[in-house]
C-alpha cells in the first residue's frame, strides 16, 4: 500500500508573493499553516511586474487569474530599441501561441489578490514577527521567543533572506552592482494601448523601462548603479529628468510627471544554492533564487515554487522524498533563469561598453531568426526548462501546469 506523508505542521516566513501563495496552496491541501511576516501590515515595495504565462498558470489555480488580468494590463511583448532607434529586442508570446500573453500588473494589485486569498484560506497569519533563525524545529526571533514545533519550515524571506544567511552561511548571494529605481505614474501617452513592455537603452550605462500596469497606469524603471541607490544617496530627479528626456524623447511627458514624485529603490542579488532544503527548512521565492529582474520572472518563479511545492506535498511518501522530488521539478526551469538573467545582464546593465556594442549589433537581428526567436520567446514566457528544451502552452495558449 502506497504511504503518504500526511497532514503537516507547516511554518511559512515571509508574506510575499511566493510565501502567500504557497501559504495559501498548503492550507487548503489540508496542512496546518502559519505565516510569519515581520511587518505589522504586510505590504509591496516598488512598482509593477510583469506576469507570464507561468505565474498566472497558478494565479488560475488560485481562482485569481481574471481578477489580475482585469486590475494589470495584458501585455503582448517586448520592443527594446537604443536612443537612435535601433531594435535590440523585439519578441511577442503570440509567436509561441495565438493566445498567450503577459500581464503587467502594480505589485499592490497582485499583493493585495494574493493577500485577499490568503485570508479567505484556512492559514493563519502572525504579523509584526521578524524571524532570525530556526533551532531545529522551531522558529526563533531576535528575543528568543521561539514559535513550533514544525514538521516543515518553508523560507520565503526574499533575496536578502535572514534565514538563508543564517542556515547556508557558504552560500554566496552577492548583489549585482546595478539596481534601479522605479514607481508608478499616469499613462499619460498612452504606452499601455500598445500590449508592449518598452525598453530604451544606450550603451550598457542607460536604461529605461516603460511597462503598462493596467488602470491607466504605467510603470518606470531606470537602471543605476548600486552606490547611487542607498538609502542615505538622494537621486537629483532634475537632472535625471534631463538624462531620461534625452534618451526617450517620446517619454517626456511621462518623465516629467515622474520627477514630481518619489522613486522606490531596488537592489538584486543573486542566488544559488546547492540544495534547496537546510533540514526541514524548505528555501523557495528569491530566498531560494533571487536573480537580476532582466527577464522578468522572480515572481513568476515563485507562484511555480508554491504550486510544486503543495502539489509534491501531496504524493510523497515522506518530507525527503519530497524535497528530493520538489528540486528535481524546479531545477532545471530555476537554473535557466538564473543563468541566462546572470549572464544577459551586464549586457544591459554594466560599465562593459564592448556588451552594448555586441548586444546592439546582434541582438536585433537574432529576433528574427526563426529557432532563436522561439527560443527568445519562451525565455520571456517563463516557459524554458533549460537551454534546450521548453514546456509548449496548452492549445489555449495558457501554461500547463498538471504535466
Ligand atoms: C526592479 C524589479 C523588477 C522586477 N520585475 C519583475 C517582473 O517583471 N516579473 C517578475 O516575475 N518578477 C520581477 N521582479 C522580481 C520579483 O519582484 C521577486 O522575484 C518577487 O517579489 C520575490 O517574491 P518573494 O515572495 O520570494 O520575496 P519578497 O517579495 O521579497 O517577499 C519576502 C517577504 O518576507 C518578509 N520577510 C523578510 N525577512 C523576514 C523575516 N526575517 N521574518 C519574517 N518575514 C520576513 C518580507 O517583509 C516580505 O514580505 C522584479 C524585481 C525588481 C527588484
Amino acid at each position: 500500500m502506497t504511504k503518504f506523508l500526511g497532514l503537516l505542521d507547516i511554518a511559512v516566513v515571509g508574506c510575499g508573493v511566493a510565501g502567500q501563495a504557497a501559504a495559501t496552496l498548503l492550507a487548503e491541501s489540508g496542512h496546518r499553516v502559519t505565516i510569519y511576516e515581520r511587518f505589522t501590515e504586510p505590504q509591496p515595495i516598488g512598482a509593477g511586474l510583469l506576469l507570464q504565462p507561468t505565474g498566472l498558470a497558478v494565479l488560475r489555480k488560485l481562482g485569481l487569474a481574471d481578477a489580475a488580468i482585469a486590475g494589470g494590463a495584458r501585455v503582448t511583448g517586448l520592443e527594446a530599441r537604443t536612443h537612435r532607434g535601433r531594435s535590440v529586442l523585439d519578441l511577442h508570446y503570440a509567436d509561441l501561441h495565438p493566445l498567450a500573453h503577459g500581464v503587467g500588473i502594480h505589485r499592490a494589485t497582485l499583493f493585495d489578490l494574493l493577500h485577499g486569498r490568503l485570508l479567505q484560506s484556512p492559514a493563519k497569519l502572525v504579523t509584526g514577527t521578524e524571524i532570525v533563525d530556526v533551532d531545529k524545529t522551531h522558529l526563533v526571533e531576535e528575543n528568543g521567543a521561539r514559535h513550533g514545533p514544525f514538521d516543515l519550515i518553508v523560507a520565503a524571506d526574499g533575496a536578502h533572506s535572514a534565514l538563508r544567511a543564517r542556515l547556508m552561511p557558504q552560500v554566496r548571494a552577492p548583489l549585482y552592482s546595478w539596481g534601479c529605481m522605479w514607481t508608478t505614474v499616469p499613462d499619460l501617452l498612452g504606452i499601455g494601448a500598445a500590449g508592449l513592455l518598452r525598453q530604451r537603452v544606450r550603451g550598457t550605462r542607460l536604461m529605461m523601462g516603460l511597462l503598462p500596469v493596467g488602470r491607466g497606469e504605467v510603470t518606470i524603471y531606470w537602471s543605476l548603479p548600486i552606490r547611487a541607490l542607498g538609502r542615505s544617496k538622494t537621486i537629483d530627479l532634475a537632472s535625471w529628468r534631463r538624462t531620461a528626456t534625452a534618451l526617450w524623447p517620446e517619454a517626456a511627458a511621462i518623465i516629467d510627471h515622474a520627477a514630481t514624485g518619489d522613486f522606490a529603490r531596488a537592489t538584486y542579488r543573486h542566488v544559488a544554492l546547492a540544495r534547496w532544503n537546510a533540514g526541514p527548512v524548505l528555501f523557495i521565492g528569491d530566498a531560494a533564487h533571487g536573480t537580476s529582474p532582466q527577464l522578468g520572472q522572480g515572481a513568476n518563479l515563485g507562484l511555480m515554487d508554491a504550486w510544486t511545492l503543495a502539489t509534491t506535498l501531496a504524493d510523497a511518501p515522506d518530507l525527503l522524498s519530497a524535497f528530493l522530488r520538489f528540486e528535481r521539478r524546479r531545477d532545471p526551469a530555476v537554473r535557466y533563469y538564473r543563468h541566462a538573467s546572470h549572464l544577459l545582464t551586464p549586457f544591459f546593465q554594466s560599465r562593459l561598453a564592448p556588451l552594448g556594442w555586441l548586444r546592439d549589433a546582434v541582438m536585433g537581428p537574432a529576433c528574427h531568426v526563426p529557432g532563436l526567436r522561439v527560443m527568445m520567446g519562451s525565455t520571456l514566457a517563463g516557459t524554458r526548462r533549460g537551454w534546450l528544451s521548453a514546456t509548449p502552452l496548452g492549445d489555449n495558449g495558457c501554461f500547463p501546469l498538471d504535466v
